[in-house]
């Protein structure tokens, strides 16, 4: 058996699509466009990368970019008085606060100052409890991202096994409350899972969070299992590479004689992330500006 791909890549291109169509439509209604402040403290390449690469994909979906680049050495206070200023400030609708922060700042306490109705990441505690309780709110990008393609692919999830491997904020425990909320049984795995072939091994879905390379064997997999792969690992350079390959966190070529279906790395999980992030300051535009956001978005 050889699995499907999903096709992560594709779908994003769609998503943004319906995005940059719908805030064109949201700027004639509101007389303004949507707006996404990203801030950025210290210079940490990757997430220089990921501030351009958002930057560039909310100008093109026909939205407004505020960036804020800070030094390394910014106080927490100044950092929550810059969050305070882009609370109050009208034309930003979305505001994210690129993380990891550097360590003298308290990650938590900037995400704490962010207004819930422009938390466009869902990181803000009362987005995870709006989520944890099934109310409306924001739900972080990339476990939004991996139910959307999860659902694209599979329909109805109710009755699914669902074996969610990664607790984290960020990943794990949001996707598990996404798909309690779709009606599947689902199971947190984490590094202290006993066992965790066998409990891979009972799920219809698995979603592996880890950020372990190539973790997941074909031979945890029950055949059939729709895989979804978030793992972005990059693997030492083999000779004559200058850079080591990007793997996720299942053996893909194992897993694809296996599986149902699988997400590649990349193409995967990763593209759907920024087009979510879109997707959610569009969201948010709305609300802002007492407009229905289309309940297809
Ligand atoms: P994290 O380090 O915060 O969490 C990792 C989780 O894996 C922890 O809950 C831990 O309990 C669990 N774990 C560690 N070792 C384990 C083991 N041996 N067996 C079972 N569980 C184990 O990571 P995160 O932020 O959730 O990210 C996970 C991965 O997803 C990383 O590779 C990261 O780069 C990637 N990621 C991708 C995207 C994307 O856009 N595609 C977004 C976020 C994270």
């Amino acid at each position: 058996m050889s699995a499907d791909i999903i096709d992560g890549k594709a779908f994003a291109a769609k998503l943004r699509e319906r995005v940059g169509a719908v805030a064109a439509d949201f700027q004639t209604a509101a007389g303004r466009k949507a707006g996404l402040a990203v801030v950025l403290v210290g210079d940490d390449p990757a997430s220089q990368v990921y501030v351009r690469s958002k930057g560039k994909a909310t100008l093109a979906a026909n939205m407004d970019s505020f960036e804020h680049r800070l030094p390394d050495d910014t106080s927490q206070a100044a950092l929550v008085a810059l969050v305070e200023k882009l609370n109050a400030d009208e034309a930003v609708d979305g505001i994210l606060v690129q993380l990891p922060l550097p360590g003298h700042i308290d990650a938590q306490a900037v995400i704490a100052a962010i207004d819930p109705d422009k938390d466009v990441d869902g990181f803000h505690v009362i987005n995870a409890g709006r989520l944890a309780t099934g109310s409306t709110g924001f739900v972080p990008c990339t476990p939004l991202g991996c139910m959307m393609l999860l659902t694209d692919r599979l329909g109805d999830l109710s009755g699914l096994e669902a074996v969610v491997i990664g607790r984290s904020n960020i990943v794990g425990k949001p996707m598990a409350q996404l798909l309690l909320d779709a009606n599947a049984t689902v199971t947190i795995a984490h590094s202290r899972t006993k066992d965790l072939p066998a409990v891979v091994r009972r799920a219809d879905i698995v979603v592996a969070a880890v950020g372990r390379a190539e973790m997941v064997r074909d031979d945890w997999l029950k055949d059939g299992a729709t895989v979804i792969d978030v793992g972005i690992n990059r693997l030492a350079p083999a000779a004559g590479e200058e850079k080591g390959r990007l793997v996720g966190d299942v053996d893909f070529a194992g897993a694809s004689a296996r599986a149902g279906a699988i997400t590649p790395v990349p193409g995967g999980v990763g593209p759907m992330t920024i087009a979510v992030l879109l997707r959610n300051t569009l969201v948010a535009a709305h609300a802002h500006a007492g407009l229905d956001a289309p309940t297809d978005l």
